[in-house]
Formats: C-alpha cells, structure tokens, sequence
C-alpha cells in the first residue's frame, strides 16, 4: 500500500490527551499497512497566544523574527506527538519544515513554497519510521530563514507534501466531520457533503469558507491530490474533494453550499468623473499598495453630472492602506468623496450546477427578500453568485438561503468536537 499523509490540526492535538489519541491514529494507520507521513498544527490556540505575546513586546515584530517565534509552536506539537508514537513502540521522527525540505520565496508571514526536497522524509519513511512534519513553515532559498506561509497553511504544507511524496491521498483531520453544507456553527441542520471537486471547493474556501485553506484546495488541483476531509475525533468518513471528472454526476447536487465572509470592508469612491481611465488610475494605485479587490461595482454616471461612483470590497486588513492611497490619489482623479464600511459581511452560494440549472439567482435573491435583507453589491462567477450584506444580516442570510435551496438535514448532522474558532 501506497503512502498516505495525515495532518492534524491544532483542535486535535490541543492537550496531551489529544495528543496521545491522535498518535493511536496514526499508529493504526501504520499497522493497517501503509507509510505515513504527518503533518501537524501548533497545539490549540498557542499561535493565537504567541502572536499576542509578540504584540506586548513590540506593536510591530519584525517579520522575520516573528516568524521564527510562530514556527516554535509546530515544533512543540511535532515533538510531542513524536514522543507519544514511540511510546506505542512504534519508531518516529519529527522534522522542522526547513528539515523536511519545504523551500520558499522570502516573503515574511506569507511565504510561497517554490519547491519540496523532501529526501530526510523518504530515508525516515524506508527506514521504517512515521516522518512527523511541522506545519506552515518553510525556509527562504534566498535569505535560509525561517518562514511561514500563511496562517492555516499546514493543510497547504500536507498537500504540498503529499504532492512530492507521490502519496495516495492527503488526509485532513480536522474538529468537524468534513465539509459542511454551510458552516454548522450557523446553520445546525448543515449537512455533510460527501464529495465535492477541486473548483467548488476553491470557491468556497475563497468565499470564506475555514474549513481548508485556499492554497492547499489549488495546489491539490494542480498536482491532483485527492483530499479526504475528516475528524480526528471519530471513524466516520468525510468529504472527498477531488478532481470534477471523478465526482459522480448523479450525487452531484445543483448546489454544494453556502459560505459567508466577515473579513472584508467595502469602499466607495463618490464622484468620480466619468472620464476614459479612471478607473484604470484608481485600481493600478490600489495594486501598487498590494491590495487584493474582490467585488467591484461602479454605478452608470447621471447624465446631468458626469459623475458615476465606485464601490469595492476588499480585506478589511488592508482598508487602512487602501484609504491613504486613495487619499493621495485625489489631486489626479478629482473624485467627490472616500466612504468607508467594514460593516458589511459576503453570502456565496457555490455549485457546479447552476451553470446548467436556470432561476438558481431569482431564487437565492428570493429568499434573501423573504428574510427582509437587503443586497448592496452583487458578483457571480459560473458556479458562484456572492452578494454584500449589512453585518448584522450575515446569519439570517446564511440561514434563510440554505432553507431555500433545501439543503437542510431531517437530523443534526453536525458535530463540533473542538477548537474555540479562534
Ligand atoms: N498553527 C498555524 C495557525 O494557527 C498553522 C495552522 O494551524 O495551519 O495558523
Ligand atoms: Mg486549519
């Protein structure tokens, strides 16, 4: 039997409890015949704890220091879970993410992995052993230190992993059964899906969907990784994602789920003159500050002002910058007015079926209208219709939009076994 990566995450090794319980896992995996190769989270919310004791020493850490002092957090859980192996009489060896060959660019708290020479990984593996794997860090190919790729990225390590190794499949353990419907959190009567592809799952994870992170959903795309969603904390199987020629037409559903967002902040540029090139200006200045934009709708210009206005979502992390530049920007663009909104939350209804399945926007709008919510931006792709609404509105929306595609469960599928969703 082939090769199978796990990784577990920080709501699964969270105590020694979890700890130990987990390295049962594994060494059952190993016993049933197959090589294994384990990707792990820091324990429970300890990156959460060490980012907020960064912050009582300096408001703004250095990068590269900061990312040496998140990295300890895997090494901690990779040492541990190590130690709790061998305890079962089975040989381990845990490895830094730089050790176990994970190379990338140097880009401080969000680095890309150029490449994985995972060598020290295979000789552990031919040796016998169960080769441990510190999640989320790397080491630059320029400057060989110590980076990190993102927070959530040890499932993008796993599958990155699991894409060198040449493994069968990548396992996600996570503190939910798989992937949900909608996050159960909000919607009780979520119900587990039991495989989606590679494109819905991207959109969902885009549309802010936790349950993965969005780089390891397009590496396991590019490389073909099949991805098996599960919880650590019972046998049950869980969401498949894989590539859409492999997803059964006939379990297919119209519509894969419903996924909300609260991190973005949209941004209206009031007036602005309905002049060739505006927007072109507005958007390079925003680029060249690094800020990523999602929704983008601009409104036709009142014939009597020759004015039209621009509004645009984008991370609410970055709105602070995105307002300066725009500021600057003024003296060139002669817009009117910058108003800023961070109350706002995105609802994504995702599938693959509505590129062939007419009235999937009339009936989405329809029940937001029954909830009595309002729709301020709307944005679709071809297996994707997003809208902007009020913050408060975000779980009524969710909800209502749910019921209406009756994605509903008779009974509670859900289970959430851990994690503070920290
Ligand atoms: N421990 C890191 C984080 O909390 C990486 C991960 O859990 O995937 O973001
Ligand atoms: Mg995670």
């Amino acid at each position: 039997m082939g090769i199978v990566v796990q990784k577990y995450g920080g709501s699964s090794v969270a105590d020694a409890v979890g700890i130990k319980r987990v390295a049962q896992r594994i060494v059952d995996t190993k016993k049933a015949g197959h090589d294994v190769c384990v990707v792990v989270s820091a324990m429970g919310d300890s990156t959460d704890e060490l980012r907020d004791l960064a912050q009582q020493v300096s408001p703004l850490p250095p990068g590269r220091e900061l990312d040496m002092l998140l990295t300890a957090g895997e090494r901690i859980s990779m040492a541990l879970l190590a130690m709790a192996i061998a305890n079962l009489g089975q040989q381990a060896r845990s490895f830094t993410g730089s050790q176990a060959g994970v190379i990338t660019d140097s880009a401080h708290g969000r680095a890309k992995i150029i490449d994985i020479t995972p060598g020290r990984i295979e000789s552990a593996i031919a040796d016998g052993a169960i080769a441990i794997v510190a999640g989320f860090q790397g080491v630059s190919v320029d400057t060989k230190d110590i980076t990190t790729l993102g927070r959530g990225a040890s499932d993008t390590t796993a599958v990155a992993l699991a894409a060198a190794l040449g493994a069968d499949v990548c396992e996600i353990y996570t503190d939910v059964d798989g992937i949900f419907t909608a996050d159960p959190r909000i919607v009780a009567s979520a119900r587990q899906i039991p495989v989606i592809s590679f494109e819905e799952m991207l959109e969902m994870c885009a549309c802010g969907a936790k349950v993965l992170h969005l780089r390891c959903v397009e590496y396991a795309r590019r490389y073909n990784v099949p991805i098996h969603v599960r919880s650590s904390f019972s046998q049950k199987t869980g969401t498949w994602v894989m590539d859409s020629s492999e997803v059964d037409l006939v379990e297919q559903a119209i519509i894969s789920g419903v996924a909300h967002d609260r991190s973005e902040a949209k941004i209206t540029v009031v007036g602005v003159p309905d002049r060739v090139g505006e927007a072109a200006r507005i958007f390079e200045a925003l680029a060249e500050s690094g800020i990523n934009i999602d929704m983008i709708v601009q409104n036709i210009s009142a014939a009597s002002t020759a004015r039209t206005d621009i509004s645009f979502t984008l991370p609410r992390d970055d709105g602070q910058a995105a307002m300066t530049t725009l500021a600057r920007l003024n003296e060139q663009v002669g817009y009117e007015q910058l108003l800023y909104d961070d109350r706002i939350g995105k609802v994504s209804l995702v599938g693959a079926g509505m590129r062939t399945h007419p009235g999937v926007t009339a009936r989405f709008f329809a029940a937001l209208a029954a909830a009595g919510v309002n729709i301020e931006m709307i944005s679709t792709s071809e297996i994707r219709i997003s809208v902007i609404v009020d913050e408060d509105r975000i779980d009524t929306a969710v909800m209502a939009t749910h019921a209406a595609f009756d994605l509903d469960s008779a009974e509670v599928e859900a289970v959430v076994y851990g994690g503070t969703g920290r």
